[in-house]
Protein backbone atom coordinates (compact mmCIF):
# COMPACT_ATOMS: atom_id res chain seq x y z
CA UNK A 1 0.00 0.00 0.00
CA UNK A 2 1.03 3.08 -0.97
CA UNK A 3 1.36 5.64 2.44
CA UNK A 4 2.18 9.23 1.90
CA UNK A 5 5.57 9.54 3.79
CA UNK A 6 6.06 12.38 6.23
CA UNK A 7 9.72 13.51 7.45
CA UNK A 8 9.43 15.74 10.94
CA UNK A 9 11.87 17.27 12.73
CA UNK A 10 11.71 17.61 16.36
CA UNK A 11 13.67 20.71 17.97
CA UNK A 12 13.71 19.23 20.84
CA UNK A 13 15.09 22.49 23.36
CA UNK A 14 16.55 24.71 20.57
CA UNK A 15 15.14 27.26 19.02
CA UNK A 16 14.59 31.22 19.99
CA UNK A 17 12.82 33.93 18.05
CA UNK A 18 16.09 33.88 15.43
CA UNK A 19 15.24 30.72 14.46
CA UNK A 20 12.46 32.16 11.88
CA UNK A 21 15.11 32.60 9.20
CA UNK A 22 15.37 29.00 9.48
CA UNK A 23 11.66 28.49 9.07
CA UNK A 24 11.63 30.31 6.13
CA UNK A 25 14.36 28.55 4.40
CA UNK A 26 12.75 25.46 5.26
CA UNK A 27 9.29 27.13 3.76
CA UNK A 28 11.15 28.10 0.46
CA UNK A 29 12.93 24.70 0.04
CA UNK A 30 9.74 22.77 0.32
CA UNK A 31 7.76 24.32 -2.56
CA UNK A 32 9.61 21.97 -4.54
CA UNK A 33 8.92 18.80 -2.06
CA UNK A 34 5.09 17.62 -3.76
CA UNK A 35 5.72 13.92 -2.74
CA UNK A 36 6.34 14.66 1.34
CA UNK A 37 4.50 15.54 3.90
CA UNK A 38 7.42 17.70 5.96
CA UNK A 39 6.65 19.10 9.82
CA UNK A 40 8.61 20.98 12.28
CA UNK A 41 8.13 20.56 15.64
CA UNK A 42 9.50 23.30 17.70
CA UNK A 43 9.88 24.15 21.30
CA UNK A 44 6.21 25.36 23.01
CA UNK A 45 7.71 28.72 22.66
CA UNK A 46 7.61 28.82 18.71
CA UNK A 47 4.29 26.81 17.81
CA UNK A 48 1.91 30.20 17.19
CA UNK A 49 4.66 32.23 15.76
CA UNK A 50 5.55 29.12 13.29
CA UNK A 51 2.28 28.07 12.64
CA UNK A 52 1.08 31.40 11.59
CA UNK A 53 4.21 31.88 9.04
CA UNK A 54 3.82 28.50 7.63
CA UNK A 55 -0.11 28.70 7.41
CA UNK A 56 0.10 28.51 3.53
CA UNK A 57 2.91 26.50 3.19
CA UNK A 58 3.63 23.05 2.87
CA UNK A 59 5.35 22.79 6.01
CA UNK A 60 3.22 21.32 9.07
CA UNK A 61 4.13 22.73 12.80
CA UNK A 62 3.45 20.04 15.57
CA UNK A 63 4.67 20.72 19.46
CA UNK A 64 6.91 17.89 21.36
CA UNK A 65 4.86 16.88 23.94
CA UNK A 66 1.18 17.62 25.99
CA UNK A 67 -0.62 17.29 28.94
CA UNK A 68 -3.02 14.25 29.37
CA UNK A 69 -6.03 17.01 30.54
CA UNK A 70 -7.79 19.82 28.58
CA UNK A 71 -7.09 22.47 31.31
CA UNK A 72 -6.74 22.71 34.74
CA UNK A 73 -4.14 23.84 37.70
CA UNK A 74 -1.02 21.96 36.02
CA UNK A 75 1.92 24.75 36.58
CA UNK A 76 3.75 24.95 33.42
CA UNK A 77 1.99 22.55 31.42
CA UNK A 78 0.48 22.61 28.09
CA UNK A 79 -2.67 20.77 26.80
CA UNK A 80 -3.39 19.34 23.39
CA UNK A 81 -6.22 21.85 23.37
CA UNK A 82 -3.87 24.47 23.89
CA UNK A 83 -1.40 23.42 21.05
CA UNK A 84 -4.40 23.17 18.70
CA UNK A 85 -5.42 26.27 19.54
CA UNK A 86 -1.58 27.62 18.55
CA UNK A 87 -2.14 26.28 15.04
CA UNK A 88 0.06 23.24 15.64
CA UNK A 89 -1.84 20.15 13.84
CA UNK A 90 0.63 17.26 15.23
CA UNK A 91 2.17 16.20 18.53
CA UNK A 92 4.94 13.97 19.51
CA UNK A 93 4.18 11.80 22.38
CA UNK A 94 6.16 9.27 24.50
CA UNK A 95 9.76 10.45 22.94
CA UNK A 96 12.53 8.57 24.76
CA UNK A 97 13.93 11.55 26.36
CA UNK A 98 10.44 12.24 28.05
CA UNK A 99 10.48 8.54 29.34
CA UNK A 100 13.76 8.79 30.53
CA UNK A 101 13.60 12.38 32.00
CA UNK A 102 9.96 12.81 33.26
CA UNK A 103 9.63 9.29 33.87
CA UNK A 104 6.34 9.31 31.75
CA UNK A 105 5.07 5.47 31.64
CA UNK A 106 3.40 3.70 28.31
CA UNK A 107 0.34 4.65 30.39
CA UNK A 108 0.66 7.91 30.65
CA UNK A 109 2.07 8.16 26.86
CA UNK A 110 -1.56 6.68 25.98
CA UNK A 111 -3.57 9.29 28.18
CA UNK A 112 -1.47 12.15 26.01
CA UNK A 113 -2.48 10.48 22.22
CA UNK A 114 -5.87 9.89 23.27
CA UNK A 115 -5.61 14.05 24.34
CA UNK A 116 -4.10 14.44 21.08
CA UNK A 117 -7.30 12.77 19.19
CA UNK A 118 -9.72 14.43 21.61
CA UNK A 119 -8.00 18.14 20.72
CA UNK A 120 -7.65 17.01 16.37
CA UNK A 121 -4.01 16.60 16.77
CA UNK A 122 -2.05 13.95 14.87
CA UNK A 123 -0.09 11.98 17.67
CA UNK A 124 3.28 10.98 16.55
CA UNK A 125 3.82 7.90 19.47
CA UNK A 126 7.31 6.96 19.97
CA UNK A 127 9.05 3.96 20.76
CA UNK A 128 12.42 2.11 21.27
CA UNK A 129 15.19 0.27 22.78
CA UNK A 130 17.84 0.65 24.68
CA UNK A 131 21.36 -0.39 23.42
CA UNK A 132 21.33 -3.16 27.23
CA UNK A 133 18.31 -4.35 25.77
CA UNK A 134 18.60 -4.86 22.25
CA UNK A 135 22.11 -6.75 23.78
CA UNK A 136 19.95 -8.91 25.48
CA UNK A 137 17.69 -9.96 22.70
CA UNK A 138 14.70 -7.93 24.20
CA UNK A 139 14.37 -5.22 21.38
CA UNK A 140 10.94 -6.66 20.13
CA UNK A 141 9.36 -7.19 23.24
CA UNK A 142 10.27 -3.76 24.62
CA UNK A 143 8.62 -2.59 21.66
CA UNK A 144 6.00 -4.58 21.93
CA UNK A 145 5.28 -3.86 25.15
CA UNK A 146 5.24 0.50 24.29
CA UNK A 147 3.41 -0.38 21.25
CA UNK A 148 0.53 -2.31 23.96
CA UNK A 149 0.43 0.21 26.61
CA UNK A 150 1.02 4.05 24.78
CA UNK A 151 -0.91 3.68 21.75
CA UNK A 152 -4.00 4.96 21.71
CA UNK A 153 -7.28 2.58 21.22
CA UNK A 154 -9.47 1.90 17.90
CA UNK A 155 -8.84 3.21 14.58
CA UNK A 156 -7.30 6.68 15.16
CA UNK A 157 -4.72 7.78 13.04
CA UNK A 158 -1.32 8.04 14.81
CA UNK A 159 1.69 7.83 13.35
CA UNK A 160 4.62 5.21 15.22
CA UNK A 161 8.36 6.66 15.23
CA UNK A 162 10.66 3.89 15.80
CA UNK A 163 13.83 5.29 17.93
CA UNK A 164 15.77 3.15 18.83
CA UNK A 165 17.40 4.99 22.39
CA UNK A 166 21.19 4.59 21.48
CA UNK A 167 20.79 5.66 18.21
CA UNK A 168 19.22 9.39 19.06
CA UNK A 169 21.96 11.49 19.15
CA UNK A 170 24.62 9.26 18.79
CA UNK A 171 25.49 9.36 15.13
CA UNK A 172 24.96 5.14 15.19
CA UNK A 173 21.95 4.02 13.17
CA UNK A 174 20.71 -0.02 12.74
CA UNK A 175 21.62 -2.11 10.31
CA UNK A 176 18.66 -1.76 7.45
CA UNK A 177 18.01 -5.72 8.03
CA UNK A 178 17.13 -4.55 11.62
CA UNK A 179 15.11 -1.59 10.72
CA UNK A 180 13.46 -3.47 7.96
CA UNK A 181 13.05 -6.24 10.91
CA UNK A 182 11.35 -3.98 13.29
CA UNK A 183 9.32 -1.87 10.74
CA UNK A 184 8.00 -5.29 9.37
CA UNK A 185 7.16 -6.28 13.14
CA UNK A 186 5.32 -3.06 14.45
CA UNK A 187 3.50 -3.10 10.77
CA UNK A 188 2.66 -6.49 11.87
CA UNK A 189 1.38 -5.73 15.64
CA UNK A 190 -1.17 -2.75 13.89
CA UNK A 191 -2.54 -4.88 11.41
CA UNK A 192 -3.26 -7.32 14.51
CA UNK A 193 -5.14 -4.34 15.35
CA UNK A 194 -6.76 -3.55 12.29
CA UNK A 195 -5.97 -4.60 8.97
CA UNK A 196 -6.72 -1.79 6.94
CA UNK A 197 -5.41 1.06 9.86
CA UNK A 198 -2.26 -0.83 9.93
CA UNK A 199 -1.86 -0.91 6.67
CA UNK A 200 -2.47 2.62 6.45
CA UNK A 201 -0.44 3.73 9.58
CA UNK A 202 2.69 5.26 9.15
CA UNK A 203 5.92 4.46 10.19
CA UNK A 204 8.70 6.84 10.77
CA UNK A 205 12.00 5.62 11.26
CA UNK A 206 14.41 8.50 14.09
CA UNK A 207 18.07 8.09 15.27
CA UNK A 208 20.88 9.83 13.98
CA UNK A 209 19.20 10.18 10.30
CA UNK A 210 21.64 12.63 8.16
CA UNK A 211 21.60 13.77 4.75
CA UNK A 212 24.04 10.88 4.11
CA UNK A 213 22.30 8.17 5.11
CA UNK A 214 18.84 8.89 4.47
CA UNK A 215 18.78 7.22 1.14
CA UNK A 216 19.55 3.91 2.49
CA UNK A 217 17.07 4.34 5.84
CA UNK A 218 14.10 5.83 3.56
CA UNK A 219 14.48 2.66 1.38
CA UNK A 220 13.18 0.30 4.06
CA UNK A 221 10.31 -1.84 3.66
CA UNK A 222 7.52 -0.03 5.91
CA UNK A 223 9.86 2.91 6.88
CA UNK A 224 7.54 5.54 5.72
CA UNK A 225 9.42 8.62 6.38
CA UNK A 226 11.45 9.87 9.41
CA UNK A 227 11.53 11.85 12.76
CA UNK A 228 14.65 13.72 13.01
CA UNK A 229 16.08 15.69 15.89
CA UNK A 230 19.82 17.59 14.95
CA UNK A 231 19.52 17.45 11.52
CA UNK A 232 16.12 19.07 11.56
CA UNK A 233 17.38 22.30 12.92
CA UNK A 234 19.36 23.80 10.02
CA UNK A 235 16.86 23.97 6.75
CA UNK A 236 20.22 22.81 4.57
CA UNK A 237 20.31 19.18 6.31
CA UNK A 238 16.64 19.26 6.67
CA UNK A 239 15.51 19.52 3.12
CA UNK A 240 17.95 16.88 1.56
CA UNK A 241 16.77 14.46 3.87
CA UNK A 242 12.81 15.28 2.67
CA UNK A 243 14.17 16.01 -0.65
CA UNK A 244 14.65 12.20 -1.03
CA UNK A 245 11.10 11.65 -1.95
CA UNK A 246 11.17 13.70 -4.72
C1 LIG B 1 15.07 12.40 18.04
O1 LIG B 1 15.41 12.83 19.14
O2 LIG B 1 13.87 12.23 17.80
C2 LIG B 1 16.10 12.10 17.07
C3 LIG B 1 15.81 11.25 16.12
O3 LIG B 1 17.32 12.72 17.22
P1 LIG B 1 18.60 12.62 16.24
O4 LIG B 1 18.11 12.69 14.83
O5 LIG B 1 19.45 13.79 16.63
O6 LIG B 1 19.26 11.31 16.54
Amino acid sequence: MARRPLVAGNWKMNGLMASFYELEKLIAGARNLANVDLMVCPPATLVAGFAAAARTSRVAIGAQDCHALAAGAYTGDISAEMLKDAGAQAVIVGHSERRQYHCETDAAVREKARAARRAGLLAIVCVGETRAERDAGHARAVVRTQLDGSLPEGDADFVVAYEPVWAIGSGLTPTTSDIADMHGFIRRILCGRSAAAGEATRILYGGSVKPANAKDLLAVENVDGALVGGASLNADEFLPIAGIYS
